[in-house]
Parts: C-alpha cells; structure tokens; sequence
C-alpha cells in the first residue's frame, strides 16, 4: 500500500524495472493545466502554474492578475469585450 499522499489517481504512476529485475512504481510529481482565455482559448500569462500547496507560499500579488476578468480573459479578449460594452451602451 503506498503512503497516503501517494493514494491518488491524479498522480501519474510509472512502473520502473529496477536493475535486480524487480518492477516498483514510481509516482509522477502533479502537473497544473496552463490557464486558458474563456473566450479566445489563448494561454494566460502571469498565473503562476503550481500546485495549491506551493501556491499558498507566494505573495498575493503573484498570485493572480489584478486587473478586470484577469486570470479569465486574455488582455485582447478584454479590451475588445470592453470596447464592445461601450459602444453599445
Ligand atoms: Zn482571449
């Protein structure tokens, strides 16, 4: 039985022949998808890409973007979305 934190499907397993020609399993570190735009599919830029344990170590300005819809919408999507909300209103 491996140890507790290691009783998850999120992490890869990968089954190792050891030199002996004994198979052990090797555990994966956890991967975090790259944030994506919601509307353009884009990749975000400045969203740190960690796991929540390590994300609780950075300060709150490397956290998330502090601007409006940031860590949703890319800059583009955003300014056009703005544009859009101005003309017609
Ligand atoms: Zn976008």
């Amino acid at each position: 039985m491996p140890r507790p934190s290691l009783r998850t499907r999120s992490r890869k397993r990968h089954l190792l022949r050891l030199p002996g020609g004994r198979v052990t399993t090797h555990f994966k570190r956890e991967t975090v998808n790259v944030l994506r735009c919601s509307r353009c599919g884009g990749i975000l830029h400045g969203s740190p890409r960690l796991i929540p344990s390590k994300l609780g170590k950075l300060s709150a300005s490397e956290k998330k973007i502090k601007r409006m819809f940031g860590g949703i919408l890319c800059h583009r999507c955003l300014r056009g979305a703005l544009r859009s909300s101005v003309q017609s209103g």
